[in-house]
This record gives structure tokens, sequence and C-alpha cells, in this order.
């Protein structure tokens, strides 16, 4: 049987059996299981080989289950909520104590929210529980942008990824919690910071830490290419610096004239940055099975979504060993 399918019967029968899917939403996959089930919640941490203590996202079919979730819902979340929900917004809020503390790995807050994909819309209004769906790659990697990208991480490992084409956003969920009421960042994403901000007035940003990240994206080696990968501000510095490797580079709206690079992925040939984000992970897929040297990315406008893609792009290039050469 092809684990690949368009059955959401299917897909809720096998979540309602604690059973662990891929489910497809606008930012990207996800691996799905019910979140009052430590089994099905184990399993994902299995699969994903994922750190106990890393939050799960939780996901809901409509706004009303926020409150079977939650204790308090500031009014600030309120309005982001009505302007962004169904959307690539998370949440953080206080948790109720009804929460399995397994899937907010022991913290007193719980990270929600609900997508805006058709299907998976349809499965979580067929089931009487939400899904708990963190990014369906194994930890680290470049997260999944199709089913066929969840195929190939999870072949034979989870009995079903519920097909639903290409993701439209294809970026991770900004998330947006509250300290002292006061809005905190702890991800760029797919939903721009100055939209936020054009909503509730200004926000602090605490996406990086580089010590106790709170969470696994915050971390600073994460959505990674098996492959070397380097972000630079000049792309011909960076080919010059690399003459006679086998060269695969990433660019933000137009091609680079050299025969000797092996492959050239341009994101978006208009210079739409949000086109741009929905098209960088399969950039970084075929990129990356091409058996290259090094990938080397050039770095984007940094604001509106320019700025979610150097975050990625940076963690992307993380390692002891890169010559990283970011100005920043
Ligand atoms: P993933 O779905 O793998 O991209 O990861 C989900 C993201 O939500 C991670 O960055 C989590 O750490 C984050 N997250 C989930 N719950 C919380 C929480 N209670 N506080 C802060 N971040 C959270
Ligand atoms: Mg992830």
């Amino acid at each position: 049987m092809n684990m690949v399918s368009k059955d959401i019967y299917l897909a809720a029968q096998l979540v309602y059996n604690e059973e662990i899917i891929a489910i497809p939403t606008e930012t990207v996959y996800g691996l799905a299981g019910n979140i009052y089930s430590e089994k099905a919640i184990r399993s994902i941490f299995d699969l994903k080989k994922r750190p106990l203590i890393n939050p799960l996202i939780v996901h809901i079919g409509s706004k009303d289950q926020l409150e079977d979730l939650t204790t308090e819902i500031p009014d600030l979340a309120k309005k982001l909520i009505d302007k962004f929900w169904p959307g690539s917004l998370t949440l953080v809020l206080k948790k109720k104590e009804t929460v399995p503390n397994f899937v907010t790995g022991g913290k007193n807050t719980v990270a929600v929210r609900m997508p805006n994909h058709p299907i998976t819309l349809k499965l979580l209004d067929l089931l009487p529980f939400p899904l708990a769906a963190p990014s369906a790659n194994p930890f680290g990697s470049i997260s999944p942008t199709s089913a066929s990208h969840v195929a190939t991480y999870f072949d034979k490992k989870i009995p079903m990824v519920l097909d639903g084409g290409s993701c439209q956003n294809g970026i991770e969920s900004t998330i947006i919690g509250f300290e002292n009421n006061l809005p905190v960042l702890y991800r760029l994403g797919a939903i721009a910071i100055e939209e936020i901000e054009n909503e509730i007035g200004p926000v602090s940003i605490k996406n990086f830490e580089e010590q106790n990240p709170s969470a696994p994206g915050m971390m600073a080696k994460h959505y990674a290419p098996e492959t070397e990968t380097l972000v630079v501000s000049n792309i011909h510095d960076g080919i010059n610096y690399y003459r006679g490797k086998k060269i695969g580079l990433l660019l933000f709206n137009s091609k680079i004239s050299d025969d000797s690079i092996m492959h050239q992925e341009v994101l978006s040939l208009n210079g739409d940055l949000k086109e741009a984000a929905s098209h960088l992970y399969a950039a970084l897929h075929r990129l990356d099975a091409l058996n290259l040297d090094v990938i080397i990315a050039e770095k984007f406008p940094d604001n509106q979504l320019g700025r979610a893609i150097n975050d990625r792009l940076k963690r992307a290039a993380a390692s002891k060993n890169n010559l990283n050469i970011v100005n920043q």
C-alpha cells in the first residue's frame, strides 16, 4: 500500500487509534498525534529523535477549542487570533492542567495554532481531540513542504502521509508568547513581524538563544541540509572561495552567469519574499540531493519574510566546521 493518500477518514481512524500520521498544513507538513495519548506523543518524539523537553505545537480545528487548553487569553492574543486564524501564527499561552505535560515538555504554557489548510481543518473537525504536530522531519533536518519529502524521511515508519499538495506558505509558523503581559516573538515565521506589529504594536524578539533555548527552532543548528552550507552577502565572494568545488547556489531573484556552477535555485524571479519563502525548503531538498561539495546561499533582504528566510539560512549553515560569513 502506498503510504501517501488523500483519504481523510482513514487519517482520522489512524490518529483515533493512537497512530502517528503526517498531515499537510499551509506552513510545512507535521507529524500528528492525539495530544491526550501518551503513546502517540512518545512515538512523535521517537520518530523525530527530538529531545523530550522540546514542546509540541497543538493544532485545533476551531477557535473555540482554545478555551479547552488555556486558562487565560490576553487581549492582544485575541486581536491576533481575530486577524490571523486560521493561519500561520502560533500562540504560547498559559495551559490548563488537563493539557498533558508530555506535550508541553513540562512547561506551564502551551503553544496552539489553528492551521489554514482545508484538508487538515476537515480532519480536525472529525476528531474529538486536537493534534500535536511538529514538523515531519528528523530533528534538525530540512522541513518537509510536500508529501514526498515526508515519505522520503519516514518511509515505512508511519502508516500514512495525508497528501495536501505543496505547502502554500512553505515556512514554519511565527510563534508569539507573552511575558509580563508583553508580546514576545520566539520564532520568525510565515507571518512577518511587521504584520504582527501593525496589529498589536511593538513586539520584542527572543528568537535566538545559544544557551537553554526554549524552542528547538531557536537552536543554532536546525533546518539543516547534509551538504555543507554557507550564507554570504556577496555571492561572488563565496563562489571564488570555493572555486574548483561542486557548487550549488540558492539565490533570491536571478541566476549568476558562471558555467562552473553545478546547479542554481532561484526562489522568486519576481523578487517576492513571500514566494521565495514558500520555495525555500523544496529548493534546499533539491540542492541537498545533488551530492554537491557546498551550497552557497545569498543573504536575503532583511525585512518582511526575508528575515525569516535569513534566520533559516543562518541555522542551515550553522556548524563548527563551516566558514559562515554572514554579516551580523
Ligand atoms: P516544530 O513544529 O518542530 O517546528 O516546533 C514547534 C515549535 O513550537 C518549537 O519551536 C517549540 O519549541 C515551540 N513551542 C511549543 N510549545 C512551546 C512553549 N510552551 N513555549 C515556547 N515555545 C514552544
Ligand atoms: Mg521543526
